[in-house]
This record gives structure tokens, C-alpha cells and sequence, in this order.
């Protein structure tokens, strides 16, 4: 099955393209499965520029053209839309995440650390404050704050499980104890990871997660699915073949993806 479960749309700002317009790239691209999760509105004051995220006064009506859309493709050889959304990791503001996502409407939750204590460092015009900082404590920071999202049993797959590597700031040493650990909290609570392509089009030029993370994924037990991380209609399914190969080599031969937030496993 051909998966592609992240993928955003204008709402958040820094993509392009319609629901309807995703849905249609996903039948173009040949995917059974499309996940719409564009970025939860975030807490007043996270996002400065109203850039990194939907506007939450916005946040009803995208679900509802959401659910529209996955009605809408209903027809044999349609893909299978999943309404979705991709939540940050906010442990410094209690309750927001909780909130959005007390509702059912949803059929996927992917759970994202794209900031620690309030730091984007996923984002390219916040890159001098990696310069103040040691790589082997963001890094440590980051994994901790993966395995505190798993814990938190909000969501059902983590997003790009190793987005700090982003710019190509990385430990001297591979920390292959940091992946046991995080495999290890992952394949307790129960939660999937992401494969996602979106990394070969970042400065580090390497999937999310590396091959010695997901390696370690694969032996804890830790259920994977397949993802672009779209922001734009034309990169639906994009890099799809290289992520379904990483994770055969890596030893997968299941992937999952979700239905009403309950989890479905096929071949890879
Ligand atoms: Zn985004
Ligand atoms: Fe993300
Ligand atoms: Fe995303
Ligand atoms: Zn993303």
C-alpha cells in the first residue's frame, strides 16, 4: 500500500495548496492512503509571525473542509483520506494540545517536537541560537522530549522521530544509546514512528529517522508508517520508494496508518 500520511496545506502559512488540491495530487500520485494533518494552532505568543501554524479561529473550518474532502473520495480507486493534524510537543503550556484534539473527528495524530522551551530549532531563520548551544544537550533535550510526547498517550505517530539533525548538527558520535532509549519508551506506549522523506530536502539530505535510528526502531518493535511531509501539492508520495526502501533495509516489512485513530497494519 502506498501511504503518505503528512501532509499541509495553506492553512499553516508556509505551504501551498488546497485540501481539494492534495486530495487530487494524492490520485495523481497513485497513494491508497493520504493523511491532510496540517499544524495545530499553536498557544498566542508561539507564533510570533503567524507563520508556523492555522490560525486557530481557523481550526473549525478546516476540519470541516477535511471532512468534506475524505467524504467526497468515496469512489473505487479514490484514496483513502484521513483527517488528521500534526500537534506540537508544548509540555510548557498544559492543556492547549489536549484541547484541540478532545474531540473525535480524527483519524490520525501525529505528534511533533519542533521546539524546546520555546526555541524553534527546526527553523532556518533561528539558526544562529544553535551557535550558543552544545549539539550533544540539544540532542539529548530533543530525544527527551520524544519519548515525554509518547508518554503523553496524545498522539498515535511521531513525526520525523529525529528532526533535530535538520541542519546537519549532529554529536561526534553516533548516540546509539539516546536511540535505544527512545526505542524503548516508543515500543511501551505503544506509538508509531514516521518515515518521512521530507529530510532529503533539508540541508542534512537523509531521511527522518537515519538508518542506525531506525534500525534500532525496527528491533524495539516500534510500528512505522510512510510519509512526505508535503508542503507544497506537487510533492505528494514524493520520495515514497526511497522511504518504503529504508525501511526494508532497516528489517520492516509491515506499515501502519490509521482509521478513526485505530491503527491498521498492511504489508509494507
Ligand atoms: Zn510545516
Ligand atoms: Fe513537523
Ligand atoms: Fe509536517
Ligand atoms: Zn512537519
Amino acid at each position: 500500500m502506498r501511504i503518505d500520511l503528512h501532509t499541509h496545506t495553506w492553512r499553516c502559512r508556509h505551504a501551498t495548496g488546497t485540501v481539494a488540491e492534495y486530495v487530487l495530487a494524492a490520485r495523481v500520485a497513485g497513494l491508497d492512503v493520504i493523511g491532510l494533518t496540517d499544524h495545530a494552532p499553536l498557544p498566542p505568543g508561539l507564533d510570533p509571525e503567524a507563520c508556523y501554524a492555522m490560525p486557530a479561529e481557523e481550526f473549525e473550518t478546516h476540519l470541516a473542509e477535511m471532512a468534506d474532502a475524505a467524504d467526497a473520495a468515496r469512489a473505487p480507486g479514490d484514496p483513502k483520506v484521513l483527517v488528521g493534524i500534526e500537534a506540537d510537543w508544548l509540555p510548557g503550556h498544559p492543556g492547549h494540545v489536549e484541547g484541540l484534539l478532545s474531540r473525535d473527528d480524527f483519524d490520525v495524530v501525529l505528534g511533533s517536537v519542533h521546539m524546546l522551551d520555546g526555541w524553534a530549532f527546526d527553523d532556518p531563520d533561528l539558526l544562529d541560537s544553535w551557535e550558543s548551544r552544545s549539539v550533544e544537550a540539544v540532542w539529548r533535550e530533543y530525544f527527551s522530549a520524544v519519548a515525554d510526547a509518547a508518554a503523553s498517550g496524545m498522539y498515535d505517530v511521531i513525526a520525523h522521530p529525529d528532526l533535530v539533525k535538520k541542519f546537519g548538527h549532529r554529536p561526534a558520535e553516533e548516540p546509539v544509546a539516546l536511540y535505544e532509549d527512545v526505542a524503548t519508551e516508543l515500543a511501551r506506549t505503544g506509538v508509531a514512528i514516521e518515515v518521512s522523506s521530507a529530510g532529503l530536502r533539508k540541508p542534512v539530505g537523509e531521511i527522518y529517522p537515519g538508518p542506525s535510528l531506525l534500525r534500532t526502531l525496527c528491533r524495539a518493535g516500534v510500528p512505522a508508517t510512510t510519509s512526505s511531509d508535503a508542503h507544497r501539492p506537487h510533492e505528494v508520495g514524493i520520495g515514497l520508494d526511497e522511504v518504503r526502501v529504508a525501511l526494508a533495509a532497516a528489517g520492516y516489512d509491515r506499515v501502519v496508518y490509521f482509521e478513526g485513530r485505530e491503527r491498521r497494519e498492511v504489508p509494507l
